[in-house]
């Protein structure tokens, strides 16, 4: 693979980056960055506004056929990643645009196609994960919630749990269990349902940093029209597998950490400790390079997914290097940061907080990708077995 960038797309990678510059300068400021913009409705509007925009110059469908309302490839769409990532935007909505889109081209029939991505590429209706549930997290295809077919719908009863951005999606993609009699992995459906389908209650519980990020969802006979499942019934398991690669493979967040990096080395520089700048301690070099060398294994990475995702060729052993590697990177980087900024990388609203208080905010989140979209142990079951050939575990 030819690394160098076209002359046509350094243009376009300065595009991006000029609108999404434009696009930060209206950035509200009680907007924390990340999934921050569940938290509160002027963060959330903020999202919507970056999302139209991104909607309208139809950014949120590169790659998708021409058929569809693609436009550009998969080289514009980490370009436009990185520009994105880089200034810590939303507008990008990881489940509809990242993970549902790419899932619905490779797997739906042509009417859920046809009525389904219109929303994501406008930037108009955004989605949440109704998968987890109390007792189904590493082994989903535990779950109990059922939807049992009558007539040309199914009914669903059940709850789910630890579903992100539920109290503001517009609609979810689930999966439920679709017949009770049959084996596992050959019982599950799955579907797409509007949020505001009677019988269901959305409960929301504080994370660590107090922000109102993940819901509690309970299903009391919610009715879901047949024409909305993905895939054939009783074959959801395969449409999760699709999913969960996009999923995993999402480098969106990673992003963020091209300007965390260009940020410490100007902190770096500007603060002295015992009369000298930190920048010329010698663990301090070497732990910021260590970070600088993660961020271009990530960019060419990301380079390599998105070179497979356009040959239809990303592996589950892909998607799990990708995910164990980027989650466990940003986990990296906000310990070295609060580390670097001691006592103040611990106060964010404080006039003791440097570089806007980000760090702490960073530090309390790192954990969510370490754990969410499967954690990195079963990923790491995943490389052995799917991609080592390492026999499986009883
Ligand atoms: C912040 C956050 C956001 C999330 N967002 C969503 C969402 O939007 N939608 C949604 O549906 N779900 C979501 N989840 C749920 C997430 O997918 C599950 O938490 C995850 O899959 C782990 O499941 P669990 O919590 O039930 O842990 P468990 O499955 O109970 O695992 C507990 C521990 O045991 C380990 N373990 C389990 N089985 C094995 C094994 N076979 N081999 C080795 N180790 C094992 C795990 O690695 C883990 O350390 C989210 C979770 C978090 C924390």
């Amino acid at each position: 693979m030819d690394f160098k960038l076209t002359p046509q797309q350094e243009e376009r990678r300065k595009e991006f980056y000029k609108v999404c510059g434009e696009l930060y300068a209206k950035k509200p400021e009680c907007f924390v960055g990340g999934e921050g913009k569940l938290n509160d409705d002027e963060s959330w509007e903020y999202h919507r506004y970056c999302a139209r925009e991104f909607g309208k110059r139809g950014w949120l469908t590169f790659g998708w056929p021409a058929e569809y309302g693609g436009q550009g490839d998969m080289m514009d769409k980490v370009l436009f990643s990185e520009a994105v990532g880089y200034y810590g935007l939303p507008g990008v909505d990881e489940f509809g645009v990242a993970m549902l889109a790419p899932t619905l081209l490779a797997a739906a029939s042509e009417e859920v196609k046809r009525e389904f991505l219109p929303g994501i590429a406008s930037g108009d209706v955004m989605w949440c994960e109704l998968w987890s549930e109390p007792n189904a997290g590493s082994d989903l295809a535990a779950l109990t919630t059922t939807a049992i077919k009558k007539g040309d719908e199914f009914i669903v009863n059940g709850q789910k749990t630890w579903n992100t951005a539920a109290h503001r999606a517009d609609w979810a993609f689930g999966v439920y269990r679709s017949d009770p009699q049959a084996p596992k992995h050959k019982n599950l459906t799955f579907m797409l349902c509007d949020m505001k389908t009677p019988g269901i209650t959305v409960k929301g519980f504080p994370y660590m940093n107090g922000l109102h990020i993940y819901n509690e969802v309970y299903l009391d006979d919610v009715h879901i029209p047949a024409n909305q499942i993905v895939g054939k019934e009783g074959e959801g398991w395969a449409v999760v597998n699709v999913l969960a690669g996009f999923e995993r493979s999402n480098m969106g967040l990673v992003y963020g950490l091209l300007s965390g990096v260009e940020q410490l080395v100007k902190y770096c520089n500007e603060t002295k400790r015992n009369g000298k700048p930190l920048s010329q301690d010698p663990i301090i070099r070497n732990r910021i390079a260590d970070l600088a060398i993660g961020l271009e294994a990530v960019r060419t990475l990301a380079m390599h997914i998105a070179d497979m995702q356009s040959r239809h060729e990303m592996g589950l052993m892909d998607a799990a290097a990708v995910k164990v590697f980027s989650s466990e990177l940003m986990e990296k980087m906000a310990q070295i940061s609060t580390d670097l900024l001691g006592v103040h990388g611990q106060v964010k609203h404080s006039r003791f907080a440097k570089m806007g208080g980000t760090w702490e905010e960073s530090y309390q989140s790192c954990f969510v990708p370490i754990i969410s979209m499967g954690t990195n142990e079963i990923q790491r079951n995943i490389i052995a077995w799917y991609g080592l050939g390492l026999p499986r575990m009883k």
